[in-house]
């Protein structure tokens, strides 16, 4: 009996006796059955197991040092192939296969690892990893004290915030501010301030009702709308009066938001002063400043840096401070880092100040040993 095949334009005439008669390849034994048509084929005198006995696939045979192999394939008449080989010849065979396939495997993975991961990082831009962090709260506050300047004692806080990134490095908010304000989420950012100041300070301050928080607050802020809502309700949670979170706004802030004079309005009508943030380096003047209810200014550093130094723009720090005075505001100096300094700041009638001299921006419990220290100096 023949077995007749057609596969394509090719016939196929098998002589089931002829098949594998006698042929051993490399030691190992292989037969041919045909289901439905009885014909089998195997070499003489070797014995292989019938394929209805066998798993299609591979079979280790641990017990004669075995490897069978069942391989089926369904056509009208399936034909199943079986084929033994010792475990030794076949480790021989294949291993080398199998730990060259293993080794291009893994380096596929990691070429693979590498590409995405580089390719995620470039989507994953700074403003993508900045939402993240506001989201999965990775970003502090740290405490900058304000103090009197003619007794030195600590009378509160600028909030400035800070952003761990994943890693440890902490980026600054000269970095991240801008980057919050082109993505939208400056109000979250500033509601995350007030909340950590809130939990981290509301004990001290309702222990001391006499000490104030400053934050930052910038134009979004101003135009978002919910800034004195969202003050109220947060200062009134903490059980805290509205006076002790105070709002500081840049003078670029006031002078790019149409909303400014409104919003400040309301802040200062729940009871929170506002401080016009780094005055001088932008183009408030007297004129302008009349427009808005404020209560105090804060000299810019690079004027504080003028004292003393005979430098061609020094006299303008004392224009700032009679400007001031002309709007009978309360002006706080920043950026002091000499005593030199003081002593000009306390002659020309500025009380308040700020800077590395009296402490740099510090973590809560920092904050809470000076603040400490100071009142009982
Ligand atoms: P700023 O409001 O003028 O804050 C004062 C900055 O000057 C702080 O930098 C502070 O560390 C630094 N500074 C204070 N005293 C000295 C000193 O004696 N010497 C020197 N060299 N530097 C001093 P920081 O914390 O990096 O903040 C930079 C700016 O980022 C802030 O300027 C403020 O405009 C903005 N910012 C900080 N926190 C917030 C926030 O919560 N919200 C918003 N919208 N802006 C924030
Ligand atoms: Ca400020
Ligand atoms: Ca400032």
């Amino acid at each position: 009996q023949f077995f007749l095949m057609r596969f394509g334009h090719h016939d196929v005439v098998i002589d089931p006796l002829a098949l594998l008669d006698g042929v051993t390849v490399g030691g190992g034994k292989a037969g041919l059955w045909v289901e439905g048509l009885r014909m089998a084929s195997r070499p003489w005198g070797v014995e292989l197991p019938e394929p209805g006995t066998l798993e299609p696939g591979l079979t280790i045979n641990r017990a004669d040092g075995e490897v069978v192999s069942r391989f089926s394939i369904g056509t009208i008449f399936p034909i199943d192939i079986v084929a033994v080989d010792s475990i030794d010849t076949f480790w021989e065979r294949y291993l080398p296969v199998l730990l060259l396939a293993a080794a291009v495997g893994v380096v596929l993975v990691a070429v693979w690892i590498y590409v995405v991961f580089r390719v995620s990082r470039r989507h994953l831009s700074l403003g993508a990893e900045l939402r993240e962090a506001v989201r999965q709260d990775r970003l502090f506050v740290v405490y900058q004290p304000i103090v009197d300047l003619a007794t030195a004692r600590i009378v509160g806080a600028e909030v400035l915030v800070r952003w761990r990134r994943e890693g440890g490095n902490v980026v600054n908010p000269d970095v991240f501010i801008p980057v919050a304000e082109s993505e939208g989420i400056l109000c979250d950012v500033t509601q995350r301030v007030l909340d950590k100041a809130m939990q981290e300070l509301g004990g001290t301050i309702r222990r001391d009702p006499e000490f104030r928080i400053n934050i930052n607050v910038t134009r979004e802020d101003l135009e978002h709308g919910e800034l004195p809502d969202r003050l109220a309700r947060t200062v009134a949670a903490a059980g805290l009066p509205p006076g002790s979170v105070n709002v500081e706004i840049t003078e670029r802030s006031l002078v790019a938001s149409s909303e400014a004079s409104s919003v400040i309005q309301r802040i200062r009508r729940q009871g929170h002063a506002v401080s016009v943030d780094d005055f001088g380096t932008g183009y408030s003047n007297l004129a302008y400043l009349q427009r808005f209810e404020l209560d105090s200014l804060k000299i810019d550093k690079t004027f504080v840096d003028t004292i003393g130094s005979g430098a061609a723009n020094a006299d303008l720090v004392t224009r700032i401070i009679e400007m001031a005075h002309s709007l009978e505001l309360e002006t706080v100096a920043e950026g002091i880092e000499h005593l030199e300094q003081v002593k000009w700041l306390l002659a020309h009638g500025v009380s308040r100040g700020q800077g590395f001299l009296f402490g740099r921006p510090m973590d809560v419990g920092s904050f809470k040993k000076t603040l400490a220290r100071s009142k009982s100096a």
